[in-house]
């Protein structure tokens, strides 16, 4: 997304607003019915350990159900959730969803089960932003130690000081902070030592860039290098191929998340997996 400065806050520009309105006015109320009918469904991609090969984590990932275009993705609704401020309310569901989901497998028997959900700018700069999502974490007897809310380093750009208190207050009660497509925003790295920060999120873009250790691999290089030195876990996004897998293994990179081990999927698919404790995320 490109950012600019609206009269009213910040306001979100994509493709979607260069759709005809005719056809927004129809997926804005299509949206609506959606989130009536229940078509919002929460899909689950496994975030694996490098070194054991065993799910540690689940990333929530919003899809829609949509009864006559089939199954849509984020960025064909998100965009317009967002402008309507629907987002509020996709994100009211996909949270209740995740808790309940991610919830009931930590209780039968993955108790460090963590559970990563994607948080929009909107959300986030909303004032009652903690307690909002606090309350639906408690509601569903979710433990906060097991919840990583992941967002964005334009969002903390945005207004540092602000973000900074919320971070403090989730980070107080046992939520961890997650960094995500981290290398490509506009950001200074400075707030990386003054903020809560528990995680570094690679963006896929430079995984796709490690080939056989070449130039390419600079950048996961030292983004590895300086969570090492930080402190601060690291999971890699996009894994694809073998090749990466084994080069961000060598590196130290605690986790690894793509298609080489699966898509994300329905919650059903997952749980099948979880149940057998002794599963390797392999077979995924
Ligand atoms: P993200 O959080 O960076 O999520 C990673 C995206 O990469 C996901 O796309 C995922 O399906 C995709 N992906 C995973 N592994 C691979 C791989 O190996 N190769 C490739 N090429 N792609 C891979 P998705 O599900 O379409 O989501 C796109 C973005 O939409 C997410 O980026 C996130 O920013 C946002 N999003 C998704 N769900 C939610 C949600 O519930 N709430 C909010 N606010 N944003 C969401
Ligand atoms: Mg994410
Ligand atoms: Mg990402
Ligand atoms: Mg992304």
């Amino acid at each position: 997304h490109v950012k600019a400065r609206g009269k009213d806050g910040y306001r979100f520009f994509s493709e979607s607003m260069s759709i005809d309105s005719v056809h927004r006015l129809n997926l804005e109320r299509d949206l609506r019915l959606a989130l009536e009918r229940n078509e919002l469904k929460v899909f689950y991609q496994p975030q694996v350990c490098s070194t054991t090969n065993r799910v540690v984590g689940l990333e929530a990932l919003v899809r829609w159900q949509h009864p006559e275009r089939g199954l849509l993705y984020p960025r064909d609704f998100l965009p317009l959730a967002e402008e309507t401020r629907l987002i509020s309310q996709v994100s009211e569901h996909v949270m209740d969803q995740a808790c309940k989901d991610v919830g009931q497998w930590i209780r039968e028997g993955n108790p460090d089960l963590r559970l990563a959900v994607n948080l929009s700018p909107v959300q986030v700069e909303h004032p009652r932003f903690v307690e909002t999502l606090m309350q639906r974490v408690t509601a569903h007897g979710f433990p906060a130690k097991n919840l990583e809310i992941e967002i964005t380093e334009n969002v903390i750009m945005n207004d540092l000081e602000q973000i900074s208190q919320k971070l403090r207050e989730l980070a107080t009660l046992g939520v961890r902070i997650a960094i995500d497509d981290f290398g490509t925003g506009y950001s200074s790295l400075n707030y990386l030592h003054r903020l809560p920060i528990h995680t570094l999120k690679v963006d896929q873009s430079f995984v796709k860039a490690i080939r056989g250790g070449e130039d390419g691999a600079c950048i996961v290089n030292a983004i590895v290098a300086m969570a090492h030195g930080l402190k601060l876990e690291i999971v890699a996004e996009g894994v694809e191929t073998d090749e990466q897998l084994e080069y961000l293994r060598s590196l130290g990179c605690h986790q690894v998340q793509g298609f080489f081990y699966g898509p994300a999927r329905p919650a059903n698919e997952i749980s099948q997996t979880l149940c057998n404790p002794n599963a390797e995320a392999v077979s995924f």
